[in-house]
Protein backbone atom coordinates (compact mmCIF):
# COMPACT_ATOMS: atom_id res chain seq x y z
CA UNK A 1 0.00 0.00 0.00
CA UNK A 2 2.77 2.56 1.29
CA UNK A 3 4.26 2.15 -2.46
CA UNK A 4 1.22 3.20 -3.81
CA UNK A 5 1.34 6.61 -1.92
CA UNK A 6 4.91 7.09 -1.86
CA UNK A 7 6.37 10.32 -2.26
CA UNK A 8 5.04 13.57 -4.01
CA UNK A 9 3.55 16.93 -2.47
CA UNK A 10 -0.22 16.71 -1.28
CA UNK A 11 -3.30 19.38 -2.38
CA UNK A 12 -6.52 19.72 0.22
CA UNK A 13 -9.45 20.50 -1.88
CA UNK A 14 -9.77 22.21 -5.02
CA UNK A 15 -11.74 25.28 -4.94
CA UNK A 16 -15.13 25.96 -7.51
CA UNK A 17 -15.03 25.37 -11.50
CA UNK A 18 -12.42 27.07 -13.38
CA UNK A 19 -10.03 28.00 -10.34
CA UNK A 20 -6.54 25.67 -11.55
CA UNK A 21 -4.65 28.11 -12.81
CA UNK A 22 -5.27 30.63 -9.38
CA UNK A 23 -4.63 26.92 -7.47
CA UNK A 24 -1.39 26.23 -9.29
CA UNK A 25 -0.27 29.46 -9.28
CA UNK A 26 -0.84 29.71 -5.30
CA UNK A 27 1.42 26.16 -5.08
CA UNK A 28 4.17 27.69 -7.22
CA UNK A 29 4.12 31.09 -5.06
CA UNK A 30 4.80 28.91 -1.85
CA UNK A 31 7.87 27.57 -3.64
CA UNK A 32 6.96 24.21 -5.23
CA UNK A 33 6.17 22.84 -8.36
CA UNK A 34 2.95 21.98 -9.04
CA UNK A 35 3.73 19.09 -11.30
CA UNK A 36 4.72 17.44 -8.09
CA UNK A 37 1.52 17.34 -6.62
CA UNK A 38 0.70 13.89 -6.57
CA UNK A 39 -2.03 13.68 -4.66
CA UNK A 40 -5.22 15.47 -4.19
CA UNK A 41 -7.49 15.21 -1.09
CA UNK A 42 -10.78 15.76 -1.20
CA UNK A 43 -12.72 17.05 2.13
CA UNK A 44 -16.08 16.38 0.10
CA UNK A 45 -17.26 16.57 -2.40
CA UNK A 46 -19.53 20.11 -3.03
CA UNK A 47 -19.02 22.16 -6.40
CA UNK A 48 -16.69 24.74 -3.89
CA UNK A 49 -14.25 22.09 -2.88
CA UNK A 50 -14.17 19.39 -5.66
CA UNK A 51 -14.88 21.99 -8.84
CA UNK A 52 -11.50 22.23 -10.06
CA UNK A 53 -10.51 18.59 -9.13
CA UNK A 54 -10.51 17.23 -12.55
CA UNK A 55 -8.36 19.78 -13.81
CA UNK A 56 -5.65 19.36 -11.65
CA UNK A 57 -6.07 15.72 -12.20
CA UNK A 58 -5.48 16.30 -15.83
CA UNK A 59 -2.59 19.25 -15.48
CA UNK A 60 -0.54 17.68 -12.58
CA UNK A 61 -1.34 14.20 -12.66
CA UNK A 62 -2.23 13.66 -9.31
CA UNK A 63 -4.49 10.82 -7.91
CA UNK A 64 -7.55 12.24 -6.36
CA UNK A 65 -9.57 10.83 -3.35
CA UNK A 66 -12.69 11.24 -1.61
CA UNK A 67 -15.02 9.27 1.51
CA UNK A 68 -16.93 6.76 -0.39
CA UNK A 69 -20.18 8.37 0.72
CA UNK A 70 -19.12 11.25 -1.59
CA UNK A 71 -18.99 9.05 -4.65
CA UNK A 72 -22.37 9.96 -5.39
CA UNK A 73 -21.54 14.05 -5.74
CA UNK A 74 -18.44 13.29 -7.37
CA UNK A 75 -19.19 10.27 -9.79
CA UNK A 76 -21.54 12.21 -12.06
CA UNK A 77 -20.48 16.34 -11.38
CA UNK A 78 -23.74 17.45 -10.07
CA UNK A 79 -23.30 17.97 -6.61
CA UNK A 80 -26.78 19.15 -5.98
CA UNK A 81 -28.59 20.31 -2.75
CA UNK A 82 -30.64 17.67 -2.33
CA UNK A 83 -31.58 16.99 1.80
CA UNK A 84 -29.77 19.90 2.53
CA UNK A 85 -30.70 22.18 5.42
CA UNK A 86 -29.63 26.02 5.19
CA UNK A 87 -28.73 26.91 9.04
CA UNK A 88 -31.01 29.32 10.86
CA UNK A 89 -30.87 33.01 11.07
CA UNK A 90 -30.15 36.02 8.61
CA UNK A 91 -26.34 35.33 7.18
CA UNK A 92 -26.67 31.41 6.46
CA UNK A 93 -29.84 32.29 4.10
CA UNK A 94 -28.04 35.66 2.85
CA UNK A 95 -24.71 33.10 2.05
CA UNK A 96 -27.00 30.68 0.51
CA UNK A 97 -29.06 33.10 -1.48
CA UNK A 98 -26.25 34.93 -2.64
CA UNK A 99 -22.91 33.33 -2.75
CA UNK A 100 -23.89 29.03 -2.44
CA UNK A 101 -27.03 29.17 -5.17
CA UNK A 102 -25.04 31.33 -8.27
CA UNK A 103 -22.32 29.11 -7.72
CA UNK A 104 -24.39 26.13 -9.18
CA UNK A 105 -23.98 22.71 -8.44
CA UNK A 106 -22.21 21.31 -11.95
CA UNK A 107 -18.57 20.63 -12.12
CA UNK A 108 -16.58 18.09 -14.83
CA UNK A 109 -16.33 14.82 -12.70
CA UNK A 110 -12.96 12.55 -12.49
CA UNK A 111 -11.90 9.31 -11.45
CA UNK A 112 -11.00 8.65 -7.62
CA UNK A 113 -8.24 6.67 -7.36
CA UNK A 114 -9.29 5.76 -3.64
CA UNK A 115 -12.14 6.26 -0.79
CA UNK A 116 -10.58 7.07 1.75
CA UNK A 117 -11.57 4.97 5.81
CA UNK A 118 -11.92 6.37 9.10
CA UNK A 119 -8.94 6.41 11.04
CA UNK A 120 -6.62 5.56 8.28
CA UNK A 121 -2.83 7.24 8.13
CA UNK A 122 -1.98 8.11 4.69
CA UNK A 123 1.64 7.66 4.67
CA UNK A 124 2.93 10.62 2.73
CA UNK A 125 2.95 14.02 4.43
CA UNK A 126 4.11 13.29 7.61
CA UNK A 127 1.23 10.74 8.06
CA UNK A 128 -1.94 12.35 7.33
CA UNK A 129 -4.75 11.22 9.50
CA UNK A 130 -8.30 10.68 8.13
CA UNK A 131 -11.21 11.19 10.37
CA UNK A 132 -15.08 10.88 8.79
CA UNK A 133 -16.94 13.82 10.20
CA UNK A 134 -20.37 13.42 8.17
CA UNK A 135 -23.16 15.91 8.97
CA UNK A 136 -22.21 18.87 6.60
CA UNK A 137 -22.33 15.94 4.18
CA UNK A 138 -22.28 11.92 4.20
CA UNK A 139 -18.75 11.56 2.93
CA UNK A 140 -17.34 14.73 4.50
CA UNK A 141 -13.74 14.25 6.09
CA UNK A 142 -10.94 16.45 8.32
CA UNK A 143 -7.39 15.41 8.12
CA UNK A 144 -4.85 15.74 11.03
CA UNK A 145 -1.35 16.28 10.42
CA UNK A 146 -0.18 15.04 13.76
CA UNK A 147 3.49 16.58 13.72
CA UNK A 148 2.26 19.89 12.75
CA UNK A 149 -0.45 19.86 15.65
CA UNK A 150 -2.73 20.79 12.74
CA UNK A 151 -6.35 20.11 11.93
CA UNK A 152 -7.55 20.52 8.28
CA UNK A 153 -11.28 21.04 9.24
CA UNK A 154 -13.54 21.26 5.56
CA UNK A 155 -16.48 22.12 6.02
CA UNK A 156 -17.03 20.82 9.49
CA UNK A 157 -17.41 24.26 10.88
CA UNK A 158 -16.88 27.60 9.78
CA UNK A 159 -14.70 30.59 11.04
CA UNK A 160 -15.79 33.55 9.15
CA UNK A 161 -17.09 36.13 11.97
CA UNK A 162 -16.75 33.56 14.86
CA UNK A 163 -16.97 29.74 14.90
CA UNK A 164 -20.55 28.86 13.25
CA UNK A 165 -22.20 25.38 11.93
CA UNK A 166 -21.40 25.75 7.89
CA UNK A 167 -24.30 27.29 6.28
CA UNK A 168 -25.93 23.88 4.97
CA UNK A 169 -25.99 20.70 6.31
CA UNK A 170 -27.49 17.72 5.88
CA UNK A 171 -27.67 16.76 9.29
CA UNK A 172 -26.45 19.45 11.65
CA UNK A 173 -26.95 17.34 14.83
CA UNK A 174 -24.60 15.05 13.21
CA UNK A 175 -22.01 17.67 12.47
CA UNK A 176 -21.79 19.24 15.83
CA UNK A 177 -21.10 14.94 16.80
CA UNK A 178 -18.32 15.04 14.43
CA UNK A 179 -17.01 18.79 15.39
CA UNK A 180 -17.09 17.23 19.09
CA UNK A 181 -15.75 13.20 17.31
CA UNK A 182 -12.38 15.62 15.85
CA UNK A 183 -12.09 17.67 18.57
CA UNK A 184 -11.50 14.95 21.02
CA UNK A 185 -7.61 14.74 19.06
CA UNK A 186 -5.04 16.83 20.10
CA UNK A 187 -3.94 19.94 17.70
CA UNK A 188 -3.52 23.41 18.32
CA UNK A 189 -4.31 24.72 15.06
CA UNK A 190 -7.40 24.12 12.48
CA UNK A 191 -7.53 25.76 9.34
CA UNK A 192 -11.70 26.03 7.56
CA UNK A 193 -12.38 25.55 4.07
CA UNK A 194 -14.79 28.96 4.87
CA UNK A 195 -12.61 32.02 6.91
CA UNK A 196 -9.83 32.69 9.39
CA UNK A 197 -7.49 29.83 10.92
CA UNK A 198 -7.39 29.22 14.90
CA UNK A 199 -4.12 29.27 15.72
CA UNK A 200 -4.02 28.35 19.24
CA UNK A 201 -6.04 26.02 21.40
CA UNK A 202 -8.46 25.01 18.16
CA UNK A 203 -9.64 21.60 19.48
CA UNK A 204 -10.57 23.35 22.95
CA UNK A 205 -12.07 26.35 21.37
CA UNK A 206 -14.12 23.64 18.83
CA UNK A 207 -15.25 21.98 22.41
CA UNK A 208 -16.33 25.18 23.89
CA UNK A 209 -18.21 26.54 21.14
CA UNK A 210 -19.77 23.75 20.21
CA UNK A 211 -20.96 21.41 23.21
CA UNK A 212 -24.97 20.47 23.47
CA UNK A 213 -25.72 23.13 26.25
CA UNK A 214 -24.28 26.27 23.93
CA UNK A 215 -26.15 25.06 20.36
CA UNK A 216 -29.19 24.14 18.97
ZN1 LIG B 1 -19.31 22.03 1.66
ZN1 LIG C 1 -17.35 24.75 1.31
Amino acid sequence: MSSFFRGGQVLVDAAWPNKADEILEGVRQTGHDPLDIKHLLLTHGHVDHAGSAAEISRRTGAKVYVHAADLALTSNGEAGYDGITVTPGIIPKLVFRFVIKPGGTKYESFPIAKTFEDGEVLPFANDIKVIHTPGHCAGHVSFLLPQDGTLIAGDICSNVMGLSYATINEDRALARASILKVADFPFEQAVFGHGNPLKKRANQLLKERFIPTKLK
